[in-house]
């Protein structure tokens, strides 16, 4: 039998070499360039993206007693930061909910998040600007406080040092792209039923990496997306969101997160310090390019203005309104708080950022998962979409360390499958409401102002159902 395999490999070296020697003289050249040039190597799980979603992922799979023995490869095409807490805040943040802080707790990241800085929210408060209404949240409906301000430069910061951590069980490259995919049940000529099927990944440096289980986390663009042809549903709001650090009046407990919707969108305020806060301002984008353009003092007064004034204050709405609240009142009432006045801009942290709505019909295919914004990518107003990112990635990491515990393959669709299903369940009620919120404060039309204003006041005024979608929003 040994004598046979070896004639029959004789036969066929023979034969291959036999051929090459009919060959055309380029395909000769490129044939042996790409034998000698290409670097191949395996790896149990490859990680496309090394943003917020995809480090989180890596630290959580190397932070896991189960997949100790697992290679696991983390690619990110930036290169590695190096980066210390400066004394001014950055102008890119992130509501971080209770949910996420166990998840970052977990892997050793959250504790570096605090002792770098990041500020609690006890209070939130949203309102509409063309009527009363509003809805307030606080920290008694909670027990924990309910959310944490943080810097995205201080949660990857975090991140970094907790990868750092895992070194031996996760190998990461920076300045590493993952230029090109075969997916086997997709690429042509490659059959997801053939046992040793994996997934293929180009490097930009020509090595090749042979994967069980592919996870793109490469964010709004996915090229993993992309590549394994997910149907994409995608929305453009035509909207533009520009983000600020603001210097507001001391005198007053800088722990609210304020929202008021506008007609053009809605404009936040999210507390980083006593003195400072974030600002992330929806609007048109000819607004928005006209408030990075004018001086800081006319930005700090459009601000201002945005939240005090009540240009749109339609009189039919609020009379109906306080007429509603009187019966809601005997139920026990909110009053509205006034937010603090902003007295600076800091330099140079104006910009701006085009809004849209992206989400992957199916999360997983044989051999591969998406995660992150490369699955789901919402509008701001309400702070959801790493926070979903972070969910993502404790399913991801629970039902993975399960098939390694049963022996199951890590790529295999049994418990893909399982992971699509939960974080669908978690992600399109989100998306969903937040996609209806943007619609219905994107209108002054009486009736629709009429109806969400009461609707809004109807909601604040029961502690139970902002109990549920507080405890919705932060799991
Ligand atoms: C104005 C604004 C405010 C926001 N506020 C909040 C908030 O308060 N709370 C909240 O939860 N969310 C918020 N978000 C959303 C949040 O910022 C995103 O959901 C989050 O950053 C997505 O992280 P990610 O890791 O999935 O993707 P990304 O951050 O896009 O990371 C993708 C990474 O993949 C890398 N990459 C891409 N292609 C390749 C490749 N081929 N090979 C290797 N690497 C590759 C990129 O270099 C990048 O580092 C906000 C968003 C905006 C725009």
């Amino acid at each position: 039998m040994a004598s046979n395999l070896s004639f029959n490999r004789c036969a066929l070296c023979f034969a291959t070499i036999r051929s090459m020697r009919t060959l055309p003289t380029t395909f000769r050249k490129i044939h042996t360039q790409s034998s000698t040039s290409t670097n191949e190597e395996t790896a149990d799980i490859v990680i496309s993206g090394g943003g917020m979603v995809g480090t989180a992922m890596a630290c959580a799979l190397g932070h896991e007693e189960l997949l100790k023995d697992k290679k696991i490869v983390l690619l990110e095409a930036a290169a590695k930061k190096s980066y210390s807490v400066p004394e001014t805040f950055s102008n890119r943040t992130c509501a971080i909910s209770p949910s996420s802080v166990d998840l970052l707790n977990s892997i050793g990241a959250w504790q570096e998040v605090e002792q770098m800085r990041c500020h609690p929210v006890k209070r939130m408060q949203v309102w509409d600007s063309c009527s009363d209404a509003l809805i307030a949240f606080s920290k008694e409906n909670l027990l924990d406080d309910l959310a944490y301000i943080a810097e995205n430069n201080v949660i990857e910061e975090s991140l970094r040092r907790s990868l750092d951590a895992v070194s031996d069980s996760v190998d990461v490259r920076y300045q590493t792209s993952a230029k090109s995919f075969v997916i086997p049940g997709v690429t042509p000529g490659h059959s997801e039923t053939h046992q040793n099927s994996w997934v293929t990944v180009g490097l930009h440096d020509n090595t090749v990496l042979k994967t069980k289980l592919l996870i793109g986390a490469d964010g709004i663009f996915s090229a993993v997306r992309k590549a394994g042809e997910f149907h994409t549903l995608q929305r453009d709001y035509k909207q533009t969101a520009v983000v600020a650090t603001l210097q507001v009046d001391e005198s007053i407990d800088n722990s609210v997160a304020w929202q008021r919707f506008l007609p053009t969108g809605p404009i936040a305020m999210l507390p980083l310090s006593s003195k400072y806060s974030n600002l992330i301002w929806t609007t048109t984008p000819d607004e928005a390019r006209n408030l990075k353009e004018i001086s800081e003092d006319s930005f700090v007064d459009a601000v201002n203005d945005a939240f005090w004034h009540d240009r749109d204050r339609n009189d039919m709405v609020v009379k109906v309104g306080g007429m509603f609240q009187k019966v809601l009142d005997t139920a026990g009432g909110t009053f509205q708080q006034l937010p603090p006045s902003v007295v600076g801009v800091q330099t140079n942290s104006r910009a701006s950022f085009p809004l849209g709505m992206t989400h992957a019909s199916n999360y997983v295919l044989h051999r591969v998962a998406l995660l992150g914004d490369a699955a789901h990518r919402i509008h701001p107003l309400a702070g959801q979409g790493v926070n979903l990112g972070f969910g993502d990635v404790a399913c991801l990491r629970d039902l993975l360390a399960e098939a390694v515990s049963n022996g199951s393959d890590v790529g295999s669709l049994l418990h893909l499958t399982q992971y699509e299903t939960s974080r669908q369940r978690a992600v399109l009620p989100v998306l969903a409401t937040i996609d209806a919120l943007q619609r219905l404060y994107s209108t002054d039309f009486t009736p629709v102002v009429l109806l969400r204003s009461l609707g809004l006041q109807a909601t604040n005024s029961m502690g139970f159902v902002k109990d549920y979608i507080m405890r919705g929003a932060s799991g």
